[in-house]
């Protein structure tokens, strides 16, 4: 295959910001041979692929901000990266950009249970901040399924969720405060070790901005006792509208369980043959845990049984011990990496009210029937977050754009339905073109003019999260920065 010759304007223009960067950061800290940066091309999106210009690994604040001020001054863009575990191709690099990567930021710098918090690097994955307190009877509450590998920082960026967040909340109901390098190399504290700041509430700007607005390197989050107990219950349906009418009725009933999780038969079956969790077999299975002191655990458990049996189910388990419990979580948190040894899948993260569940799935199946690709369910059924798999075969010319176009029906569908386009996978390249779907024109400029104010070159994290024309002519139009 001919390859064109690399323009030498583009290579002298790499040499001299390699060297650059080089020079603020320790020996080891930059990457930028070309077989090195392949390893950065993509993140958990894996249809887009691009080699970024170089990848920075800074292991402070202070060396952070010396990588930005270098790629201000030679107006080079930056794609800030936490593990890539984005499933919405938020850390995507464009091939001019430099990923600053917090890989190396991953110390704990301080704990304090009197006041129940914990300051961490942005680096730190979210497992870990989790095991840095639990000797001591304290946990950290969101719990996204990637949480093993994916860190604060993107935690941060996409405003993550997980299981247990029902009660709990997502991402920014537990980050009490950041530090966050602005794209000129200014270093900003937001918030602090204490619930809500006084003045605009530009903590709640940045949490869930995509690395838009700025690289934040330490975080502030707020640590809970661990409750005495938890228990969960498995509820299996004929049918994926009864389990959300379940959920439904769950929800008005005013009990409000640490999780509701929703599977379908494709998820079920993937999930039990890689955890042996002891699913049953049917259409639809929720898996419904509370917590609390063995009492309260009854007490709430028997209201949960009680609408469940007005739902006809199939089977009614509680877990016997915790090492049931344990198991029927490990087949839920695998789901995406049992469905992915069998099918080729795009992951979906629409967000509808509960009580539009029923309606919703039920135009799900109808949309898999008209494009002819199976979708699997498995979702944050408690909170309306929706996750559908479209299953597809990326052997097979066409079907990708199949698989998208039937994705941008599904999202549409949860629109209409009173919900939005994402719940906690965020928006990236997956969903900007969409956002016109939920936003006007009015709304999408409000939201362009928070960035021009953090970031009036638009150099951080091109082509995410707003429509690519519309961004890229902001971009383009964009004051030149100081050299
Ligand atoms: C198997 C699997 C299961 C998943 N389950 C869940 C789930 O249950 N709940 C959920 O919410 N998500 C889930 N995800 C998606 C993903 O794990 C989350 O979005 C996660 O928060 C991303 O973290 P990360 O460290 O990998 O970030 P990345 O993918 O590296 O980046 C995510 C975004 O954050 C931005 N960012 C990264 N670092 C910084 C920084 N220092 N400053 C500013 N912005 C930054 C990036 O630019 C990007 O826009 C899952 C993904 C996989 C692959």
């Amino acid at each position: 295959m001919h390859m064109p010759a690399p323009n030498p304007d583009v290579l002298r223009r790499k040499a001299r910001i390699v060297e650059r960067l080089a020079h603020v950061l320790p020996d080891g800290a930059v990457i930028h041979e070309e077989h090195e940066v392949r390893a950065y091309e993509c993140d958990a999106l894996t249809a887009y692929k691009c080699p970024p210009l170089a990848v920075t690994l800074p292991a402070s604040t202070e060396e952070v901000a010396a990588v930005l001020r270098v790629c201000h001054e030679e107006r080079v863009p930056v794609v800030p990266r936490g593990s890539g575990t984005s499933l919405a191709g938020g850390a995507l690099p464009t091939a001019d950009s430099v990923i600053v990567g917090v890989a190396r930021l991953n110390q704990v710098l301080e704990t304090d249970y009197d006041n129940r918090f914990v300051r961490v690097q942005t680096g730190r994955t979210n497992l870990s901040v989790t095991g840095a307190v639990e000797e001591e009877g304290f946990f950290y509450a969101p719990d996204p399924s990637s949480q093993l590998a994916c860190a604060i920082a993107g935690n941060i960026g996409m405003n993550s969720g997980g299981a247990h967040c029902l009660k709990y909340g997502v991402t920014t109901n537990n980050l009490l405060g950041v530090t966050m390098v602005l794209m000129d190399g200014t270093v900003v504290e937001l918030g602090g070790a204490h619930l809500d700041a006084g003045g605009l509430d530009l903590l709640g700007v940045v949490c869930g901005s995509e690395g838009q607005l700025g690289v934040v390197t330490e975080a502030t989050l707020r640590i809970l006792p661990k409750p005495e107990g938890a228990r969960p219950v498995l509820i299996g349906f004929s049918s994926n509208e009864v389990a959300g009418a379940c959920v439904s009725d769950i929800i008005k009933a005013g009990v409000l369980p640490v999780a509701i999780e929703f599977m379908d038969r494709p998820c079920i079956r993937a999930c039990e043959a890689f955890a042996h969790a002891g699913y049953p077999d049917c259409e639809a299975l929720l898996i419904v845990e509370v917590e609390g002191s063995p009492a309260e655990i009854d007490e709430q458990l028997g209201v949960i049984k009680q609408i469940a049996r007005g739902h006809d189910p199939v089977e009614l388990r509680e877990a016997a011990d915790a090492d049931e419990a344990a198991r029927i979580w490990l087949g839920r948190k695998s789901a995406f990496g049992a469905m992915g040894q069998i099918n080729d899948y795009i992951c979906l993260d629409g967000t509808i009210p509960v009580s539009e569940l029923p309606r919703v799935l039920g135009g799900i199946r109808k949309l898999s029937e008209r494009y002819g690709l199976e979708v699997a369910n498995v979702f944050h059924a408690g909170d309306g977050n929706m996750h559908p798999l479209i299953l597809f075969n990326a052997n097979e010319p066409g079907d990708l754009e199949k698989a998208e176009a039937m994705g941008a029906d599904i999202l549409r569908l949860c629109v209409e339905a009173g919900g939005c386009l994402t719940g906690e996978h965020g928006v990236g390249v997956e969903k900007r073109d969409l956002m016109a779907v939920q936003y006007t024109p009015d709304d999408l400029e409000a939201q362009m003019r928070v960035k021009d104010v953090f970031d009036p070159e638009w150099l951080l994290n091109p082509t995410k999260v707003f429509p690519l024309d519309v961004s890229e002519t902001r971009r383009l139009g964009a004051p030149a920065a100081a050299a």
